[in-house]
C-alpha cells in the first residue's frame, strides 16, 4: 500500500503570498470608496491601530488639541492626545444630540492656539452622527489638523476627507462594509505627512508608525512592502469592497438609511415608553439605531430576553453604565436589511410584553413596511 499524504488543502491556510501590486490595488480601491486622492494607508489591524498611530504621528508636546467627546471613543483619543504631551481641551456633548459646527468654532475662537481636531463622525456606541461637512469648513479655516474616525460611517453615510478638509480620515471593515474586524485603512493630507515628519515623537519603525509606511512604501513606488501582509485580511478587505462595489456605494448607504429610518419609526409605533434614545432624527446616525428603554425596564435584561428568541439578532445593550437604560439595534453590513429590523423589533416587543409592558407589535410592523417602501 502506498503512503498517500493526508495534508487536505484549506482555503484559510494554503494562501499564496499576496503581492505588492495587489497590496495597492487594495489600496486604490479603498481610495475610490472614500473619493480621495490622499494617499491612503492599509493598517493590517483592528480600527485601533490606525486612530491610535494617527494620533501618536502627528500629536506631542507642543500641540494643542480640541478633543470632541460625543460617544466613549472620543474618550480614547483624549487619553491617547494626553499620553503624547499634548495640551487637550475636551468639548463633551450629551449623547442623545450631535455637536454642532457653532459649538466647534466656539471652542476654537476661546482656545486660538488649537492646531489639532478629533472627532468621531458616527457613533455606533451611542447612535448619533455628527456634521462632518460644516465641521470641516470650519476646522480648515481656522487651520488646525482634522483627525476624524470614520468606523462607523463609511458604508452608511459619505465620507468624502477631500472635500471635507479631513487630514486624517480613519475606516475600518467591521461595521456598515460589512467586513471582519482586523483590516482598517488612514486616508493621510500632505499636511498630515508633513505634522508626522516634523514630530520627533512621531513613532519610526513600529508597528503604530504611518511614517514608516509613506518612506519605505509610498515614496519608493509602492514595490516593496514593510512586512509580510496578513493575507486572510488583505483577501477579506478586498471582497468586502469588491461587494460593495457591486451593489453600489449608493445603495449600501440607502439600505443602512432604510434601516435607521425603519428602526427608528418602528419603535416609536411599538410604543410602550420605548423610545429612539437620539432624539433628533438628523443627529440618528444611519449605522446602528440606539434606544431608551422604558422606565422601571433594564435595557439589558429587555435585550436579554429578546435574544432568547433568537440570539442571531444585532441587539445589544449599551456599554457601561449605558447597559440600564440604552438598547442597541446594530443594524449595519448584512444585517441592513428591512426582515432584520422587523425580526429585532418584534422581539423587542415580545420581551416588552413579557416585562408586562403593553407593545404595538403589528404597528411596528406596519411603520417598517412602510418606511422600507419609501426608502
Ligand atoms: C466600532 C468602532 C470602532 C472600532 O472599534 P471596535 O469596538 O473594536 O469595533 C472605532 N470607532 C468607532 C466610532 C466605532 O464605532
Amino acid at each position: 500500500m502506498t503512503e498517500e499524504s493526508t495534508a487536505v488543502t484549506h482555503p484559510f491556510l494554503d494562501l499564496a503570498p499576496l503581492s505588492a501590486d495587489r497590496f495597492a490595488s487594495i489600496e486604490d480601491r479603498v481610495a475610490r470608496l472614500l473619493s480621495t486622492e490622499q494617499d491612503v494607508v492599509i493598517m493590517q489591524g483592528e480600527a485601533l491601530l490606525p486612530l491610535e498611530g494617527a494620533i501618536r504621528g502627528t500629536a506631542g508636546p507642543g500641540t494643542t488639541a480640541l478633543n470632541v467627546i460625543t460617544g466613549p471613543y472620543g474618550q480614547t483619543f483624549g487619553n491617547w492626545l494626553r499620553d503624547c504631551g499634548a495640551t487637550v481641551h475636551d468639548l463633551a456633548v450629551p449623547f442623545h444630540t450631535a455637536v454642532t459646527a457653532a459649538q466647534i468654532r466656539d471652542a476654537l475662537a476661546e482656545h486660538p492656539e488649537i492646531d489639532f481636531v478629533s472627532l468621531v463622525h458616527a457613533e455606533a456606541a451611542t447612535g448619533n452622527t455628527n456634521p462632518v461637512a460644516e465641521i470641516g469648513a470650519v476646522v480648515r479655516e481656522h487651520g488646525a489638523l482634522f483627525y476624524l474616525d470614520a468606523v462607523a460611517s463609511i458604508g452608511a453615510e459619505p465620507v468624502l476627507p477631500d472635500a471635507w478638509g479631513v487630514d486624517l480620515c480613519v475606516i475600518g471593515a467591521q461595521k456598515a462594509m460589512g467586513g471582519p474586524a482586523g483590516v482598517s485603512a488612514v486616508s493621510v493630507s500632505e499636511r498630515a505627512w508633513a505634522r508626522m515628519a516634523a514630530n520627533p515623537g512621531a513613532p519610526r519603525r513600529s508597528y503604530l508608525s504611518l511614517l514608516d509606511w509613506k518612506e519605505r512604501w509610498i515614496d519608493g513606488g509602492r514595490k516593496a512592502l514593510l512586512h509580510a501582509p496578513a493575507q486572510l485580511e488583505m483577501l477579506a478587505l478586498e471582497a468586502c469592497v469588491e461587494r460593495i462595489e457591486a451593489e453600489g456605494l449608493d445603495a449600501v448607504m440607502a439600505r443602512h438609511r432604510s434601516a435607521a429610518a425603519a428602526t427608528r419609526a418602528g419603535a416609536v409605533a411599538l410604543g410602550g415608553g420605548l423610545e429612539p434614545y437620539v432624539y433628533e432624527a438628523g443627529d440618528a446616525a444611519p449605522v446602528a439605531t440606539t434606544l431608551r428603554a422604558p422606565s422601571g425596564v433594564v435595557a439589558a435584561e429587555l435585550v436579554a430576553r429578546a435574544l432568547e428568541s433568537d440570539p442571531t439578532l444585532p441587539l445589544a445593550a449599551g456599554g457601561g453604565a449605558l447597559a440600564k437604560e440604552m438598547i442597541r439595534v446594530n443594524h449595519y453590513g448584512a444585517d441592513a436589511a428591512a426582515e432584520v429590523v422587523r425580526a429585532s423589533l418584534a422581539a423587542l416587543g415580545a420581551a416588552l410584553s413579557a416585562f408586562g409592558v403593553s407593545a404595538d407589535a403589528v404597528g411596528a410592523r406596519e411603520a417598517v413596511a412602510e418606511v422600507w417602501g419609501r426608502g
